[in-house]
């Protein structure tokens, strides 16, 4: 179990930083089905609400979120490549990430979004969320382009923050 925990990249590993590719059906299905398995079972040891597919170093389209969401999310747990259409107000909530462990910070971000994506069998849907489930897709998304949370802080609060990360990447980063 202790492994799985240490297969999330934490800030400072380059994965984290990449663009990810699409994934293509059915070529990618016996990988996409490996790499879900090993990141569900990833997202439970480490008690996080999502996972994407860079924090287990693959560069990937690809993000799970936690059953918990299932009937926000409408039974969905699994978005492979997902797209966003953010809307409505901005919302501040605080935000934490597994790939930068022990930093939580209140972040702006749009309180809607419409999501379209592929599930596991390769069929698309759409959604329409807000509240956590909003939040949650907009991080994950940030992933797959090489985004973290931390990087929309303010500068101040980076500045605050910059010796804690660049711990972080010393200790950890270097995977
Ligand atoms: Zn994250």
């Amino acid at each position: 179990m202790q492994n799985l925990l240490d297969s999330v990249r934490i800030i400072g590993d380059p994965v984290l930083r990449r663009k990810s590719r699409s994934l293509i059906f059915p070529d990618d299905l016996e990988y996409l089905r490996t790499l879900v398995k090993k990141m569900t079972n990833t997202l439970e040891v480490a008690e996080g609400l999502g996972l994407a597919a860079p924090q287990v170093g693959e560069s990937v389209r690809l993000f799970i979120a936690t059953p918990d969401y299932l009937d926000e999310l409408n039974g969905h747990v699994v978005f492979i490549n997902p797209e966003l259409s953010p809307y409505g107000e901005m919302e501040k909530r605080e935000e934490g990430c597994l790939s930068v462990p022990g930093i939580y910070e209140i972040l702006s971000r749009p309180g809607r979004t419409r999501i379209t994506a592929v599930d596991i069998r390769g069929n698309s849907f759409s959604l329409d969320v807000g509240g956590l489930a909003a939040r949650l897709m907009l991080h994950e998304v940030d992933h797959l382009d090489g985004i973290l949370f931390v990087d929309k802080l303010s500068s101040i609060k980076r500045k605050l923050l910059r010796g804690r990360l660049k711990r972080l990447r010393e200790e950890r980063g270097g995977h």
